[in-house]
């Protein structure tokens, strides 16, 4: 093979020629375009290669000399990490909320790259940043309801935010919180505003010995990142414990007046809709009378949960969630857009202005730029993804997705239930559930004593950490695995299987041969003698 030159002719042609349709690259691309689960099924092989193979091919630490032909490269990306990635589109990767997407995004993720707008200003993305406001505003509209004439007053002014496009869920809770702090702390007399002064001048000026956080021990660990980015440190962050996997609203108006009474101040009240491990919602209405009491800001944490408002047979799970001050949404989990895509929302169009920023070059005083109010700077065209799939799938199309995901989850929490060699430790509200190998006649023995369930729960675990071990290794399913304390053993967390129901061509076969493969791998293990004796 010919080598490629570092001349100004090389690189020019990088940038202006299109690959030649013989070359490896277009090849590939073609392969995609036409049929992406057969290039997945093809391509994506090498599963149950472990990471520290995978390693070798990624150890050298230099930047090569010379620049490499295209299509040489390609191969090298085919063979080392193409082949080595995770085949998320599985309909048996049921493990985590990433999944098969719609075919159009590809051609659309092509069309963001090829005209490469930057959203942070309008000098830079021009059409995409009224776009981004409009997703702003159809979203706001699906949380919030309200009516024409206030869209029509804010969705494209100047003075206003009815939200903030995001890379993701843990972007969106940190510039919630960061608004909620900010709001709290905000400028009066004697005081110039904690975006001026500082946290230390804020608490000395406010009086406030602590700023809490409250939420559940369900919490997604991105509220432990916002804490401690904002100041107040994870310390701060307080996580209540939640019967049946749901925050309590009577102990955390308790904990709120316990802080307040001891010169701290609640900063704000998280409510989950849809928890990361068990997809539980936190009662949003009474938590919004909870913050109402306590004179908080509320944010719901829809990151996951959001986007069952477009079911209307099970958007009532979320009643309350209109009365948040904000809300998270993550449009790359249940709205099947490519990631990259989270945002919040603001019930109150003004409340973002607690963040904004000027620079002489860029986000001057009056301008639109969607930058003067996000955490981040520099942002893709990734509304763009969003506005196709709400218009392309529609609120119906939705509504069908998240029905048929919450159908699967019960049907799979069916097969669970009769399975002689299996425990539901989680039933599905949304389309997560959890779950764990457990033999019926140790389940009914453990329920009646339970000295012996104390003991054998570690056992269980260790089998549990095996089983998802060798099936994630073998590479024909993949569940994923968590810990916690379930309601039948509220003292004692214990290991179990997690599932998300979120891939639309998961079928019921499929789940019978996770099942079926868990059966396999478990009868085949080693296992401690106790645990056997206990389940003859
Ligand atoms: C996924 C998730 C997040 C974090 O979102 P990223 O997009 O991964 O940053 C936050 N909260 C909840 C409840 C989530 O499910």
């Amino acid at each position: 093979m010919s080598q490629a030159k570092a001349s100004h002719e090389h690189l020019l042609r990088v940038f202006t020629k299109p690959e030649g349709r013989d070359s490896r690259l277009s090849q590939i691309e073609q392969h995609l375009s036409d049929n992406l689960a057969d290039f997945l099924s093809r391509h994506v092989v090498a599963s149950d290669t472990s990471l520290e193979e995978i390693e070798q091919d990624f150890k050298v630490s230099s930047i090569p000399q010379q620049p490499q032909f295209v299509s040489e490269h390609a191969d090298m990306l085919l063979n080392k990490l193409v082949a080595n990635s995770v085949n998320t589109y599985s309909p048996r990767f049921i493990g985590h909320m990433t999944s098969a997407l719609p075919y159009f995004h590809l051609s659309l993720a092509k069309l963001m790259v090829g005209l490469n707008q930057n959203l942070v200003k309008i000098e830079t993305s021009k059409a995409f940043t009224p776009l981004e406001r409009q997703v702003l505003g159809m979203m706001h509209q699906l949380v919030f309801e309200q009516d024409e004439g206030f869209y029509q007053q804010h969705l494209h002014s100047a003075d206003h935010s009815l939200g903030s496009f995001c890379s993701g869920g843990t972007l969106a809770n940190i510039t919630a919180l960061w608004v909620a702090r900010n709001r709290l702390l905000a400028p009066t007399e004697g005081f110039r505003g904690i975006d001026r002064e500082g946290l230390s001048a804020a608490m000395a000026h406010y009086g406030y010995r602590r700023l809490v956080v409250v939420s559940s021990r369900r919490g997604h660990y991105s509220l432990g990142k916002a804490v401690d980015v904002l100041g107040l440190g994870r310390e701060q962050l307080v996580t209540l414990p939640c019967p049946g996997q749901r925050l309590d609203p009577a102990q955390a108006l308790a904990e709120g007046k316990r802080i307040r009474q001891q010169g701290g101040r609640v900063m704000a009240l998280v409510g989950i809709a849809g928890t990361t491990e068990t997809g539980h919602i936190d009662p949003l209405d009474e938590l919004a009378d909870v913050a109402r009491e306590l004179d908080c800001h509320l944010h719901v944490d829809a990151a996951w949960g959001g986007a069952t408002l477009f079911s209307r047979r099970h958007k009532e799970l979320l009643k309350g969630i209109e009365r948040a001050d904000s809300v998270t949404l993550d449009a790359h989990k249940q709205m099947y857009v490519p990631m990259g895509a989270g945002m919040v929302l603001f019930r109150d169009p003004k409340a973002g202005n607690a963040v904004r920023h000027h620079a002489q070059y860029i986000l001057r005083q009056g301008s639109k730029d969607l930058g003067a109010t996000s955490l981040e700077g520099s942002r893709n065209g990734m509304a763009m993804m969003l506005y196709a799939s709400l218009h392309i799938l529609g609120r119906a199309g939705y509504e069908l997705l998240i029905d048929k995901s919450l159908a699967m989850a019960r049907t799979f929490a069916a097969m669970i239930d009769e399975h002689p060699e299996f425990e539901l430790t989680t039933a599905p509200t949304l389309c997560l559930l959890t779950y764990r190998y457990c033999p019926a006649a140790l389940q009914e023995k453990m329920a009646h004593q339970p000295k012996l369930a104390e003991q054998v729960n570690p056992l269980l675990d260790e089998l549990t950490v095996a089983i998802q071990k060798h099936q994630r290794e073998s590479g024909h399913s993949f569940v994923s695995r968590t810990r916690f304390e379930t309601d039948r053993y509220p003292q004692q967390p214990i290991n179990v299987f997690r599932v998300v129901l979120a891939n639309p061509l998961t079928t019921e076969q499929d789940l019978q041969a996770v099942l079926n493969e868990q059966v396999r791998i478990a009868r085949n293990l080693d296992w401690d003698p106790e645990l056997s004796r206990h389940c003859q």
